[in-house]
């Protein structure tokens, strides 16, 4: 009303507050277009030429635009709010602490209670072996970016200073800063950006439905993968190779599942030559995949790992590292001998957001939340994966409460439909329609809804994901 003097309550009249057709409507968003944001994953002309969908109010599984249309949030914002809108529990924790101490930093061996009590119950919730130490950050890419920097720092104590080289896999997805893009495995975050940068080295996706030969079962491809990332490492020369970073379900490349025995393979690999492993755990961890870290799914033995969004289900940004005891211990002397481990941001373990963390944790394990995902999951799979035989479906797939869709012609991965098609937008924009938000990345869609999903907004979901299809088969076909 500010921003429309005509239709001021001052001259309230009945015909004074009828909507001024001159007028932008903020109401439906349009009051939006050609906003003054520089977008994350956002094209230019979205900017100028379109208008934003605005989200206004969350609620359980659903968010609301400001129209007031009401979606099933597939994606639990970018697979974060695992709590789903509006927890009041973790609204109480933040409020709690900001009115006691919003912020206080933890740099020189001053800190806060619930940054310390938040590590101490981090290191208890991971059993996939012993960690010894966790490092906050601000985000995922933060996390990443410090992998980087502890990895180094590490090597450089140990008086391997050659031993610098990461590798990464096509497809993965680590964050955005300068170093998370240059992990991850998508064209899109390197272009233009001059990146990756020169010490990251990228192996095979592990993309069965994809890549793998005729005849050649999962476990032969992953014996390939396994073989292949060798032949890297010793044409580098193992020696330079520092760490391998992977998600233990790739996420943002499509969701994929890793392949039998895949795990097992690289982690022999990796351990042959002496390099580090890190699980980015960013969206595995806390039980989207059923268990509650990904690495006690596949078996992973890290030596680091990162993780954040569920950690606070996304009401506050926090994410963190753990370090294996070995590392630390080296960090520890390192740190001594120099008077300092100069690494940190004024954010690093902010009160406010350990405190929703730690009432996060406290409702996983009150719910008994990886059972829940448990339970529910068969549901979602199978009720998704009926849809597999559509003709414009090439692969669905996932496992837990992550799903991926990637549409293709002749079912087949060597038959993509022209982008000019935009059948995975078409999709995504027909679901929008019926009140669902998915994630599309050309063509594919992918879902990871809330931890709290019930089994009713599972058949919901199931129910627009198929009408959607439909839509879309009719445009194609
Ligand atoms: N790692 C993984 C696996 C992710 O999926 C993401 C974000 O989607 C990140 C890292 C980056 O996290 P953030 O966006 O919090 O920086």
């Amino acid at each position: 009303w500010l921003q429309f003097p005509s239709m001021a309550r001052g001259n309230s009249t009945e015909a004074s507050l009828q909507k001024d057709d001159s007028a932008p409507d903020l109401k439906d968003g349009k009051g939006y277009k050609g906003h003054d944001m520089l977008a994350p994953f956002t094209a230019g002309y979205q900017t100028t030429d379109l208008h934003p969908l605005v989200i206004e109010k969350s609620e359980g599984c659903y968010v609301y635009d400001t129209n007031g249309k009401k979606y099933l949030d597939a994606l639990a914002g970018l697979w974060c709010t695992a709590l789903g809108g509006n927890e009041s529990r973790l609204v109480a924790a933040a409020t709690a602490q900001l009115n006691t101490l919003p912020f206080y930093h933890s740099f020189w061996n001053r800190t806060t209670k619930p940054s310390l009590d938040l590590a101490k119950e981090l290191l208890e919730t991971f059993t996939a072996r012993k960690m010894a130490k966790v490092f906050f950050t601000n985000s995922g890419s933060e996390a990443n970016d410090t992998q980087v920097k502890l990895v180094w720092y590490y090597n450089n104590a140990l008086g391997r200073p050659n031993k610098k080289k990461f590798i990464a896999r096509a497809k993965s997805y680590h964050g955005s800063t300068l170093i998370a893009a240059s992990l991850s495995g998508l064209p899109a975050l390197h272009q233009k950006f001059d990146l990756p940068a020169p010490f990251v080295l990228h192996t095979d996706c592990p993309h069965y439905w994809r890549f793998h030969l005729p005849c050649e079962t999962e476990e032969e491809f992953s014996t390939r993968l396994a073989n292949n990332l060798e032949n890297l490492i010793l044409k580098e020369g193992p020696e330079t190779i520092a760490a391998f970073i992977a998600e233990p379900v790739m996420g943002a490349g499509g969701v994929i599942p890793p392949p039998a025995t895949y795990f097992e393979k690289i982690q022999a690999v990796v351990k042959k030559y002496d390099i580090l492993f890190i699980a980015d755990e960013v969206i595995c961890a806390f039980g989207r995949l059923g268990t509650m870290y990904g690495c006690d799914k596949y078996n992973i033995k890290p030596d680091l790992v990162s993780i954040a969004k569920a950690l606070s289900s996304a009401y506050m940004p926090i994410g963190a590292i753990l370090v294996s005891p070995e590392i630390s211990e080296v960090i520890h002397s390192q740190s001594s001998e120099l008077g300092s481990f100069s690494h940190g941001f004024t954010y690093s373990g902010h009160p406010v957001s350990c405190a929703v963390a730690i009432e996060a944790l406290k409702i996983y394990k009150e719910r008994n939340i990886v059972e829940q995902v448990k339970k529910i999951s068969p549901k979602f799979q199978d009720g998704v994966k009926a849809y597999s035989n559509s003709p414009i479906i090439g692969e669905i797939r996932g496992t837990g409460l992550i799903l991926g869709t990637e549409f293709a012609d002749k079912k087949s991965p060597n038959d993509p439909f022209p982008p000019r098609w935009g059948i995975g937008a078409y999709f995504g924009a027909e679901c929008e329609k019926r009140g669902m938000l998915v994630r599309v990345a050309g063509d594919n869609i992918m879902m990871s809804p809330p931890f709290i999903i019930t089994p009713e907004e599972v058949d919901e979901l199931i129910s627009i994901y198929g009408k959607a299809l439909k839509a879309t088969e009719e445009r194609v076909m």
